[in-house]
């Protein structure tokens, strides 16, 4: 959770899921349809391979599922309410030196 958090303002950064690797953890959510309602889960797995902004996550004794990039989360990221409450790090992004 902290490497979301600036050191510089304390507020926390908006995550980027265009910096989603392989073996990252990210969430996602899992619609099934029985009846006339639709059941939704989140489940939580790895990424295992990525094409473009299709992400392969393997979830622990639940199989492979296709995601769209953008419709994942990283674990650990802070959530919606969490940005409203604490405002998002507008900071300049430093590197840190090598
Ligand atoms: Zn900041």
């Amino acid at each position: 959770m902290s490497d979301y958090k600036c050191e510089a303002c304390g507020k926390y950064k908006k995550p980027d899921n265009s910096e989603l690797q392989i073996g990252d953890e990210v969430g996602f959510s899992v619609g099934k349809q029985s009846g006339r309602t639709i059941r939704v889960s989140a489940k939580e797995g790895l990424i295992t391979a990525i094409d473009g902004d299709r992400l392969t996550i393997h979830v622990k004794r639940g199989g492979d599922y296709v995601r769209q990039r953008a419709h994942v989360t990283q674990i650990g990221a802070p959530n919606g309410i969490t940005l409203e409450l604490f405002g998002v790090c507008l900071c300049p992004v430093v590197k840190a030196p090598a």
